[in-house]
């Protein structure tokens, strides 16, 4: 049976005032089910109740909440087959990747559960002692995207709960309806109005960002959305964390071994078919091994089952939705059009569903769309090079700066030049990865503020001096 999805307002499941939308399945097309679409009358009685149970859930204790987090997490384990699946019919991910994004949810819950909120003492002296102490915000608004639709919500979730705040949540309206299943079951284990959840597409949206009640944004998404998010938030001046658009780039040294890392780079660059924010989207290689590379890269291509994420043995899903799936069709013709080879995929699927097969471009250069533009979609530009100081100059000519990876035997070597790259994670013989204990955020035009562990569960909190005259 076909089950229903409600806003969940002050702990309550309501239907949606402006009625439904339809959720689509990118592999199919077809409707995967009705969406309840709320009013802004309805986004103000959720702030109205999250703002309400924020004056005792603020005063809860540190236990209660480090417990609330882990049966929430024991209830994301306890519908993780459900919600794999809605993720595989919304997202399009293969079900081996929304498994693994359900895990990472309940990983990213308990370790959230178990982060601890320090005081510091600044002084102790005999006649003084001043102490540094964390309180919540109040009630945080929750803007998550398509990509990682649970794993996004958790982010933005799990550390607002856990230092006190409330929350509103509004999740894409492209894939909803596994956050709803989340905030169900976050709603069960917290007071009426601790969690809420309304959907709605941008005028929701800017209902939030704009709304006086509400104190703080966090806000995962494009960086032209992260930019009215800030003008609008502007008005009660709420802090924010902004963790925008990337367009990352990975250096290939002369010194790698091209057959030891051929298949990470394929890896984080096709991850979520390219549609995660931290992929690699630039690929800078020596002439020396520029052929080597794209040779690899070709074969891993090639070896890659497209199909729906719930068939047996796909291991390379749709694009989410038309308009992704049209841009990258659009930056790989304008590539082709402006002398660049595509050497595998490069054409859309026939028949239904928003299938773009992994795309290797090359004979890109830096000035063509598919490399100035974040693609955010299965293709990756490899860029020559013939000066590792030039293509540090070039990956850094960037208006964002979210990652970026130096891939090389000499690590050492390596470290000196993830240094000078411009963003917020450099990695080394990998990229696109995220940990809940290493902070996550970016630089220039990819947004401030971080995410994950000590420094990011912080953000959540206003810091209070206590100045004490003994
Ligand atoms: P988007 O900016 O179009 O939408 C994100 C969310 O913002 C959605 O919920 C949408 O409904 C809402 N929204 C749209 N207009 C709004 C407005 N005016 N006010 C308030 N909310 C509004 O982004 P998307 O297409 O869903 O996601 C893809 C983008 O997200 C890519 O650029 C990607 O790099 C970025 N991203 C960044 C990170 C990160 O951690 N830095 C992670 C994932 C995705």
């Amino acid at each position: 049976m076909q089950r229903e999805y409600s806003l969940i307002i002050n702990g309550k499941q309501v239907a949606g005032g402006r009625g439904t939308f339809d959720v689509i399945n990118p592999a199919t097309e077809e409707v995967v089910s009705a969406c309840p679409y709320a009013t802004v009358e309805q986004l103000n009685d959720a702030v109205d109740a999250a703002d309400e149970a924020f004056k005792t859930w603020q005063y809860s204790s540190d236990e209660e909440r480090k417990q609330a987090l882990h049966r929430i997490a024991d209830g994301i384990e306890a519908n993780a087959a459900e919600l794999a699946e809605v993720i595989v019919k919304e997202q399009g991910k293969p079900m081996f990747l929304a498994q693994a994004e359900v895990g990472g949810a309940v990983a990213w819950t308990r370790y959230t559960a178990d982060l601890e909120i320090p005081v510091e003492v600044l002084e102790d002296s005999d006649n003084k002692r001043i102490e540094l102490h964390r309180k919540p915000l109040g009630v945080v608004g929750s803007i998550t995207p398509w990509n990682w639709p649970l794993m996004i919500a958790v982010w933005h979730i799990m550390p607002a709960l856990r230092t006190g705040n409330t929350v509103v949540c509004k999740p894409s309206g492209l894939t909803p309806l596994n956050t709803i299943m989340l905030a169900e079951i976050i709603s069960k284990e917290v007071p009426a109005g601790v969690m809420n959840l309304v959907t709605g597409e941008s005028g929701i949206g800017s209902a939030i960002t704009g709304h006086e009640k509400i104190r703080k944004i966090v806000f995962t998404g494009s960086t032209p959305t992260g930019q009215a998010i800030m003008r609008n938030a502007a008005g009660n001046l709420k802090r924010l964390t902004l963790e925008l658009g990337g367009n990352d780039a990975g250096i290939i040294l002369p010194d790698a071994d091209v057959n030891a890392i051929a298949e990470g780079i394929f890896q984080t660059a096709f991850l979520n078919m390219g549609q995660t924010c931290a992929a690699l989207k630039r690929l800078y290689v020596h002439d020396s091994q520029y052929d080597q590379v794209c040779e690899k890269l070709v074969e891993l291509a090639n070896a890659q089952t497209v199909g729906d994420g719930m068939a047996e043995g796909t291991t390379f899903g749709p694009v989410q939705n038309k308009d992704q799936f049209d841009l990258v069709k659009e930056l790989v013709d304008d590539a082709k059009a402006n002398g660049a080879d595509v050497l595998c995929g490069g054409q859309p699927l026939d028949g239904k569903g928003f299938f773009y097969p992994p795309t290797i471009v090359a004979n890109v250069t830096d000035d063509m769309r598919i490399v100035a533009e974040e693609q955010f979609g299965p293709t990756l530009p490899v860029i020559r090079y013939s000066d590792v100081d030039e293509a540090v100059e070039r990956a850094n000519n960037c208006d964002v700066g979210l990652g970026g990876s130096v891939w090389s035997s000499d690590i050492e070597g390596a470290q000196k030049i993830a240094q000078r790259l411009e963003c917020g994670t450099a990695w080394i013989n990998g990229h696109a990865e995220v940990l809940p204990h290493a902070p996550f955020g970016g630089c220039k035009m990819s947004g401030f503020g971080v995410e994950f562990g000590q420094e990011g569960l912080l953000e959540y909190t206003v810091p209070q001096t206590l100045n004490i005259n003994k």
